[in-house]
């Protein structure tokens, strides 16, 4: 098996799976966003959930499972489904024989999540039910660890705390939490040797101001993703992930990384909140003659390695006033790499299949196209014709 990244179809939203080349085939699923369209057999919107499925693992009872499920921030394209197609509670009373016409849940063995980013998102708006499922699921599990004092945690009651809560909330769970700016490489209770991370977001509570722009700019957990293609390629593609963190979140990493820029590096990006323009400019296109990048916020998102990919989570772009996804945040995004892809338009406009990368030992490939041939190959093509001569 290789290591493999995978962006479904799902419009204007994020669900994303990491696939490890490890002995336990690894899975983290990034986000889910299953519409009602694509689960019903006749319409022929892209049955998401039948191609995670297919990607996923079953334990000895045959239940399907993720190792890990990360909830980049709770809003509706980002955790829609969540209900439907995932087993929430205690496993001990995990139903094997589904309702007639359902499919068994699928387990997140371990999930990660961030209060802080949460508390941020229910001030702003009201959650939708998948969200507040998913909140009082981490809860169940945080309740659980300090109870056990973190002992005898088993699959499907793991959870990470991404990113510290606010007001000593954290206390007590030091044990499975990752601060801003921290590495780590225990994936579902154990050491992993075929990936790591680096938490770059959330940021933790700061003054007031500052908490409502962080608000108001979708703050969602940022993790940079150091995959292995195999035991002699460590760090083979490194995929940078950020929710819908807009402009402000970006401008304020540069801040703290521009003399560490190694932080910020990829081989692979998922293009912010769906190729917004927010994401890259303060200013509005609607209300402004002339709006302008913030140089901040591109340089954070400009660190891409050498045939860099960047990929669009977002329907087709069009050449319009749309947003997201934007067709000037695509322009500014083509300034860095000319590898872009667009999930809405793969393989065309009309019908849509997953995304899917292969790690390789020199970086992400994705599907059906190679990287550009080396130079030396191209001189050696522009001499032929000489030899005739
Ligand atoms: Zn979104």
């Amino acid at each position: 098996m290789s290591a493999k990244i995978t962006f479904f179809p799902v419009a204007n939203g994020d669900m994303t799976l990491i696939s490890l080349n490890d002995n336990d085939d690894t899975n983290i699923l990034i986000d889910v966003n299953i519409r009602a369209a694509a689960d019903n057999p006749d319409d022929d919107t892209c049955d998401v959930a039948a191609e995670l499925r297919k990607r996923l693992k079953t334990d000895s009872s045959g239940r399907p499972y993720v190792d890990v499920f990360v909830l980049s921030h709770p809003d509706k394209d980002h955790c829609t489904g969540l209900c439907n197609h995932f087993y929430l509670g205690k496993l001990e009373d995990y139903v094997d024989e589904p309702p007639e016409g359902e499919e068994k849940k699928i387990i997140m063995r371990e999930i990660w999540s961030s209060p802080m980013v949460s508390r941020r998102a229910s001030k702003n708006h009201t959650l939708t039910d998948d969200a507040k499922a998913f909140n009082s699921e981490a809860r169940r599990r945080v309740k659980l660890y300090r109870e056990n004092n973190g002992i005898n945690i088993n699959d499907g009651d793991r959870i990470l705390i991404i990113g510290e809560d606010e007001d000593q909330k954290s206390e007590g769970l030091e044990g499975i939490l990752i601060k801003q700016g921290e590495t780590f490489d225990t994936i579902n209770g154990k050491r992993s040797t075929a990936a790591w991370m680096r938490v770059l977001g959330p940021f933790p509570l700061q003054d007031e101001e500052t908490e409502t722009t962080l608000r108001k700019n979708h703050s969602s957990v940022i993790i940079q993703y150091h995959i292995a293609a195999d035991d002699s390629n460590p760090d083979a593609c490194i995929f940078l992930t950020g929710g819908d963190a807009e402009v402000a979140i970006w401008k304020k990493l540069w801040e703290n990384h521009k003399t560490t820029t190694d932080n910020l590096k990829y081989d692979l990006l998922l293009a912010p909140h769906h190729c917004s323009w927010h994401v890259l400019s303060s200013d509005s296109r609607s209300k402004c003659d002339d709006p302008k990048v913030d140089a901040d916020a591109k340089n954070a998102l400009s660190q891409a390695n050498e045939g860099a990919f960047i990929v669009s989570s977002s329907k087709a772009i069009k050449d319009d006033e749309t947003d997201p996804p934007c067709h000037a945040a695509k322009e500014e995004y083509l300034t860095i790499t000319s590898n872009f892809e667009c999930t809405g338009e793969y393989p065309n406009e009309k019908s849509h299949e997953p995304l899917e990368f292969l790690i390789a030992a020199d970086g992400p490939q994705p599907p059906g196209k190679k990287k550009a041939t080396p130079k030396v190959a191209a001189i050696a093509v522009a001499r032929e014709p000489l030899s005739h001569g």
